[in-house]
């Protein structure tokens, strides 16, 4: 199949989110089973900045509203396309600073997305399906039943859109519809009107041939009024071609035993690696002269966007009682103005017992996954989740809410059986949180039976195959069955 992947973000080339990991490794695997797969990214900076890009030759005229914008298409040696228009994507940040999301994101996402087909047709690229992911690329599947249906190139072309997160809908202001191109006839309930707004994540959702999640629970939770996030009903309506897709991850990147970012490597059968990285990551987080003690104390470990939806909430109410049970926490962390703020105060106030960086930072996110002991993901929803498989595959026991794909990717612990490879809790609320905890520590203070877990958890395969046939398999009935 010639499969044409658009995304926002896509590894190696520019990450915010587990959205990048997911486009990547598709890409990855279609080509390993022999598919002729895309990747097509808009060209920012950062991009630009480190990746050795050839001018394809290809240049292009794309309607923003009422005016014209160039662009022009760069690839490298792996079948990525950038879209470059350094008005749009030559800056600091992907989709906004910590004050807010950039103020033209209507202009410069749509502009993406026409640019995506404009550039099948330069390349006479014939796309079998176009794999759209989230509200970035949500205008595309609705431009081909409407600015496009005429186009013989996409006759036979079926979409595909993958809600990686339903809290990210691209909602903007009504002033932005005509941006888009598309008929006042589209900003009605049944199209791309959403109170009042115009709302990018729809489109996709009404005109793809096929949506998916990234997990079975979630595709269930967000036909719910209550985690539906206002698009519960549109979703009820595709339910019978609405798919929950379990994310894997990249084995390659993601290897204790080979990782080019750890102290130390280690396997199931030999852990002693492990201990080595638990040390390394202290005394490099940690700058008080009492490690040698705190060596044993437990290790909580944190990677993630600081946002209200990882449930910091709960952590922020919950630290003077980590610190009083001897934790230690290490967070890493990007986000939310508000949560940089409260963190770096904690970690003034605590400095023995918790640690907090603020910045993406791939080699300290590596070292944090090796050298936790466990790893918190209290989150209020979560669509997949690739942390807690990171963890898992890092022998880092995940403690986490019971949500979304964390529900679907971790078992809870049974004292009585002694199975499971994590502690889950539903209640969200510091003493849900706190209970699992516990729960966990009375784990580690059992060496052997800690050791177990650890190692059952790093047998668990969260690897990319089996996901990447599935997406497959729906692509090749969709393709059969004749598009919607
Ligand atoms: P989301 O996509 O909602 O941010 P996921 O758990 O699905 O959450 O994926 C997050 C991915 O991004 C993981 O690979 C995680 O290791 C990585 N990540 C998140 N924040 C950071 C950070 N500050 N520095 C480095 N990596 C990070």
């Amino acid at each position: 199949m010639r499969i044409l992947i658009a995304s926002p973000e896509a590894v190696p080339y520019v990450k915010t989110g587990g959205l990048a990991d997911v486009a990547g490794a598709l890409v990855k695997e279609f080509r390993k089973m022999r598919h002729d797969a895309i990747l097509v990214l808009p060209l920012y900076r950062a991009i630009r900045d480190s990746t050795q890009l050839a001018d394809s030759g290809i240049s292009m005229h794309i309607p923003v509203g009422d005016r014209f914008v160039n662009a022009r298409i760069l690839s490298d040696k792996r079948a990525a396309y950038f879209v470059e228009c350094d008005e749009f994507f030559d800056r600091p940040e992907l989709y906004g600073t910590a004050q807010g999301d950039y103020s033209d994101n209507a202009a410069r996402f749509s502009f993406f997305s026409k640019s995506v087909l404009e550039m099948c047709r330069k390349l006479n690229y014939r796309p079998d399906i176009i794999h759209c992911n989230d509200w970035q690329t949500g205008l595309i599947p609705l431009y081909l039943k409407t600015i496009y249906k005429d186009e013989a190139l996409f006759s036979k072309t079926a979409t595909f859109m993958t809600i990686h997160n339903l809290g990210y809908q691209g909602l903007f202001p009504v002033s932005d519809m005509p941006l888009t191109n598309l008929g006042w006839e589209m900003f009605t309930t049944e199209g791309i009107e959403f109170y009042g707004k115009v709302n990018f994540l729809k489109a996709g959702l009404i005109a793809a041939d096929v949506v998916s999640t990234v997990s079975e629970t979630y595709s269930r939770e967000i036909l719910l009024p209550e985690s539906g996030v206002g698009l519960d009903g549109v979703l009820k309506r595709r339910e019978r071609s609405l798919h929950g897709i379990i994310n894997g991850i990249d084995y390659g990147e993601w290897d204790p035993s080979a990782d080019k970012f750890l102290p130390a490597h280690y396997t199931q059968k030999d852990l002693s690696g492990k201990a080595l990285c638990k040390r390394d990551l202290l005394s490099t987080v940690f700058h008080t002269g009492k490690r040698r003690r705190q060596d044993r104390a437990p290790l909580l470990g944190m990677v993630t966007r600081l946002s209200e939806q990882k449930g910091l909430d709960l952590i922020v109410q919950a630290i003077p009682e980590i610190v009083a049970f001897g934790v230690r926490l290490v967070i890493l962390g990007k986000g939310d103005e508000r949560f940089h703020k409260i963190f770096s105060d904690a970690s003034e106030e605590y400095p023995e017992n918790i640690s907090v960086t603020i910045g993406f930072d791939e080699v300290l996110a590596h070292r944090i996954y090796a050298g936790s002991d466990f790893f918190l993901m209290p989150s209020h929803y979560e669509p997949c989740g690739l942390g807690q498989l990171i963890a898992l595959r890092y022998g880092s026991i995940p403690i986490v809410r019971k949500t979304g794909g964390l529900a679907d990717t971790v078992q809870d612990f049974e004292p009585l059986t002694n199975k499971g490879t994590g502690f889950l809790f539903s209640d969200l609320s510091v003493t849900g949180m706190l209970d699992a905890l516990k729960r966990a520590l009375c784990v580690y203070t059992d060496a052997e039976k800690m050791q177990i877990m650890v190692r059952r958890g790093m047998q668990a395969d969260f690897s990319w195959k089996r996901s990447a046939q599935r997406y497959a398999e729906i692509y090749k009935a969709t393709l059969r069955e004749g598009k919607v």
